[in-house]
């Protein structure tokens, strides 16, 4: 492949295939108040929660969209880690034939809590193993030294450790419009601290958020290559009950065509540190939460798209990491 492929990395690190059993372990966002004014405009309250921890998921309600609360009404999950962990083996293993897995910490604000919560939280989960990695997805303004001391710690135990990270983007003016709550200094400051604390950091941004063109790309390229030892790269998806949803409806915002897509992660990829592991290259919305885009193909044909793209135009991963 042209750039540094995540299946790869971790066959590279273990010899065999590692999956991630996603687990909601009921955190909340600090991001999701009122007077934040209910979270990031492409937030729908699902916090992310893994497909087979789904059960009874409903549509969403557009009023009600703004707190946690419609997440929890119409989707229920197990609020047991063992039986969520549990559950996530038994899909692993049937559809996939797993053997190896990483505890993921996926939905919603995974270190909103007191450290002796976090601890308890993640202790009982790692007791539900063994497991390689793990990886707790957070945000740039949840995260201080003490949590980042009890998450290394854990490698003494014999688990990697790794942050999931949200910048989005590097821009601070769309930060502000897409109300994430911290700008890109925030971000930076804790990408260098979690760096310091020896921890693996992925990081994710959006390609294609509203106003944002090529100098936005390179200049996300350019932060997440500060630090990041990986990226989760995502195509702005509008899901139902968001304020883009409202925002796409009345014509306000637009989304990026399938090519002008290609071009805007060729870009990225092109200035990002030719190291940096690829973890996602597409947003995957389900399909009854999809408002737009409606037409773009499926993981595999995408990943050969631009396979075939960056082939064409003679770019690789890092292809312009020294002139940025
Ligand atoms: S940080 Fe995540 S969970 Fe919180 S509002 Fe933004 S997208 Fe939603």
């Amino acid at each position: 492949m042209r750039w540094n492929t995540y299946s790869e990395y971790l066959r590279r690190k273990y010899g065999m295939r590692v999956f991630r059993i996603g687990v909601d372990a009921s955190f909340s966002c600090p991001n999701r108040t009122k007077e934040r004014k209910g979270g990031c405009a492409f937030c729908d309250g699902t916090g992310s929660v893994a497909v087979y921890q789904r059960s009874g998921e409903g549509g969403f309600h557009h009023d009600s969209a703004y707190d946690r609360g419609v997440a929890e009404s119409t989707i229920s999950y197990d609020v047991d880690l063992k039986n969520q962990i549990e559950k996530g083996k038994r899909f692993l293993k049937r559809r996939y034939g797993a053997e190896a897995y990483s505890l993921y910490f996926q939905s919603f604000t995974n270190t909103y809590g007191s450290i002796g919560y976090l601890k308890k939280v993640y202790d009982e989960a790692l007791g539900y193993g063994p497991f390689k990695e793990l990886i707790i997805s957070t945000r740039p303004d949840c995260i201080d030294d003490e949590k980042l001391s009890l998450i290394a710690g854990y490698k003494e135990k014999g688990v990697d450790v790794e942050i999931e990270l949200g910048l989005q983007s590097a821009n601070d003016d769309t930060l502000r419009y897409i109300n994430r709550g911290h700008d890109t200094a925030c971000y930076v400051e804790a990408a260098r601290k979690i760096k310091e604390w020896g921890i693996f950091l992925s990081t994710h941004v959006i390609l294609g958020l509203p106003g944002e063109g090529r100098d936005d790309y390179i200049r996300s390229a350019e932060v997440t290559s500060l630090y990041s030892d990986a990226v989760k790269i995502h195509n702005l998806n509008i899901a139902g009950g968001t304020r883009f949803a409202d925002e796409y409806a009345a014509g306000k915002i637009s989304l990026l065509s399938l090519d002008e897509y290609l071009d805007a992660i060729e870009v990225f990829l092109a200035c990002l540190r030719p190291d940096v592991i690829i973890q996602r290259l597409i947003s995957e919305t389900p399909a009854h939460r999809l408002i737009a885009p409606r037409d773009f193909p499926d993981k595999s044909k995408f990943i050969s798209l631009l396979e075939k793209k960056m082939e064409s135009d003679g770019l690789w991963e890092g292809s312009f990491y020294e002139k940025t």
